[in-house]
């Protein structure tokens, strides 16, 4: 056992008032890692809140304990997130690296006296927590879950550990960070993590439905209009994009989340290396940057979009217009163009 986790072990030996939080809009891994570490934690006796800075999409309701969930941008529970920060004993931190990730929740969180643990796999993590369980090499902050939970259970074995609604926590975090296990982050670990939860009983081929295969018809018919009219392909560039503005989204009624993958998309066109997704919402412009190979997309999103990530799988912000963004996101093609022909 290492030294964090040997002190997480004395620190969580007696009961905690524990908070849990993620990165905003948070994705399958930021909740059901939480979700899963927020299992266990109870079961061990100790008292968790799991709070979400904004909304989540529809399709991530159903995972276990979400009912539960604070989101401290409602109106209704703000008071609420605010009061249970303030007698926490300590902060749970997972799935990013920076409080600015919290969007207004990461004051709170700063200011909070409760020391923090992160857990995350993010590259450059500020160093804002009293302990971390950081690795970068892990494909999902579910797995560095399901390793920290294995470390500190030592030789009990995974059904006295796990149940079903962990595992599908746990499952739905690792199955959507590696793009069903196709991305280049799937390692032997993460076949095995999944065959141990896997002892638990769990259907994952229900996980797997329940996320991708239960979209309202609205949104695959927007998803028809996006790569019909407006996936742009830049063969010279070996780069794909797309772009959508507000009047877009309102005639598609298109809600926070169901935007999520639609920049994968760009990545199936033969040749593509870079795919790129601007949005623009509610005045806001938010982009989404995917790669393959060695091209690092984290390099383009916290060089010119404020934003960071992962090599393959970024994003960023910015406060230009939609298309001073999109002007921005040409303007540096030329830049990137030798290191994107010579992508495998
Ligand atoms: P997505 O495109 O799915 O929103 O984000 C992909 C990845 O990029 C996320 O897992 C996260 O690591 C990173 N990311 C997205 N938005 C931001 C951002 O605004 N700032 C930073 N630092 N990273 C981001
Ligand atoms: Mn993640």
């Amino acid at each position: 056992m290492n030294q964090t986790v040997e002190e997480l072990v004395a620190f969580l030996s007696t009961p905690q008032k524990i908070i849990i939080t993620m990165h905003r809009d948070p994705d399958a891994d930021a909740l059901g890692s939480s979700l899963g570490w927020a299992s266990y934690l109870s079961r061990k006796g100790h008292s968790v809140t799991v709070i979400s800075p904004t909304d989540y999409a529809a399709n991530l309701r159903w995972l276990p304990g979400m009912s539960e969930v604070l989101v401290y941008e409602k109106s209704g529970d703000q008071g609420k997130c605010r009061k249970k920060i303030d007698e926490a004993t300590l902060i749970c931190c997972l799935d990013f690296s920076a409080l600015s990730r919290l969007k207004d929740l990461g004051r709170v969180v700063q200011d909070a006296k409760a020391p923090k643990l992160l857990i995350d796999h993010h590259l450059e993590p500020e160093h804002f927590a009293k302990w971390m369980v950081w690795d970068t090499t892990a494909a999902a902050t579910a797995q560095l879950v399901y390793a920290l939970i294995k470390e500190i259970e030592g030789d009990v074995p995974t059904t006295d550990i796990f149940d079903i609604p962990m595992a599908e926590n746990l499952y739905a975090g690792i199955m959507t960070d590696t793009g069903s296990f196709r991305h280049g982050n799937v390692t032997p670990a993460v076949h095995l993590a999944i065959a141990d939860l896997m002892l638990t009983g769990f259907d994952t081929s229900r996980v797997h439905r329940l996320i991708y295969d239960n979209s309202p018809l609205s949104r695959l018919q927007f998803l028809g209009y996006v790569l019909s009219q407006k996936l742009i392909v830049l063969p010279e560039y070996r780069t794909a994009y797309m772009v959508l503005t507000d009047a877009e989204l309102v005639r598609f009624h298109s809600s926070p989340g169901e935007t999520e993958g639609i920049v994968n998309y760009g990545l199936q066109v033969e040749n593509v290396v870079m795919s790129a997704l601007f949005i623009e919402r509610k005045g806001e412009i938010k982009i989404s940057f995917r790669s393959v190979g060695d091209f690092s997309v984290r390099e383009v999103s916290s060089t010119y979009f404020n934003g960071g990530g992962h090599k393959n799988a970024s994003g960023g912000r910015t406060e230009l217009s939609i298309q001073d963004t999109v002007d921005l996101f040409l303007s540096i093609l030329p830049k990137y163009q030798e290191e994107l022909l010579k992508v495998d």
